[in-house]
């Protein structure tokens, strides 16, 4: 795998010497432009696929980077201080299908990091799972499914739907490791994940950047019992 290297000057030591997590980002920017963006905002991440595939690193593994912000995941805060920050280029914010290229080379960065520092499936998660009142990315068109069947993070066999006894949507978030402190957006974040066929394209992305989630969203009817399966799995595997 070549990786091309770009240092970005922002970043800052990890409080404990320990990386557990990797976040999924999406930038409506090519690498080189998403590089200069990071460094006028004073933000970093560690790593960056490229619209063609190509792989920059900005950050060290072994440094904090500036990538979640305020951030939540299975009780824990702050999610910059042991995770792993990859940003994906995409014009549409992650709403028109990525790049086989692009996927390809995140499949293989991926794999190489959660062998390199032991990441359980339940810690592979989007900005959007951790940040779920202010951030849309890596968006509908993210291929969870896919990374999944290839060993990057968790998918769900809906038939375990029926394992799951509680009917409890916020107990049920939480388990998987939602903030379900504003429980309509991290219900929102959920489906952009795990049920993606039921959020609106936004065409205009400052919208969709300023205005994560609609208010007036009606839960579909299939949202319980994915919800249900989802959660066996992230409960399995932990
Ligand atoms: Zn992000």
């Amino acid at each position: 795998m070549k990786i091309i290297h770009d240092c970005l000057p922002d970043f800052n030591e990890r409080p404990q010497n320990k990386i557990d997590t990797l976040v999924f980002h999406c930038s409506a920017h090519s690498a080189k432009n998403m590089i200069d963006v990071l460094r006028q905002k004073k933000l970093s991440t560690h790593y960056i696929v490229d619209l063609n595939g190509d792989i920059y690193q900005t950050v060290e593994d072994g440094k904090r980077a500036w990538h979640a912000g305020v951030s939540s995941w299975r009780g824990v805060q702050n999610i910059n201080h042991t995770s792993i920050g990859i940003e994906i280029s995409s014009p549409s914010l992650g709403q028109d299908l990525y790049d086989d290229k692009q996927i390809k080379s995140l499949l293989e960065l991926s794999l190489m990091l959660i062998d390199k520092y032991k990441i359980l499936p339940t810690n592979i998660v989007a900005h959007s799972d951790i940040a779920p009142t202010r951030k849309p990315d890596p968006g509908i068109a993210f291929p969870w499914k896919t990374l999944a069947e290839h060993g990057v993070g968790i998918w769900y066999n809906l038939e375990d739907a029926r394992k799951v006894n509680s009917d409890n949507v916020a107990e049920l978030l939480l388990k998987i490791g939602y903030d379900i402190t504003d429980l309509a957006a991290a219900q929102y974040a959920f489906c952009r994940h795990f049920l993606p066929a039921v959020v609106k394209k936004e065409a205009d992305i400052e919208e969709l950047e300023k205005h994560p989630y609609p208010e007036d969203f009606v839960l579909p009817s299939d949202f319980l019992p994915v919800l249900q399966a989802c959660c066996y799995s992230f409960t399995a595997e932990s």
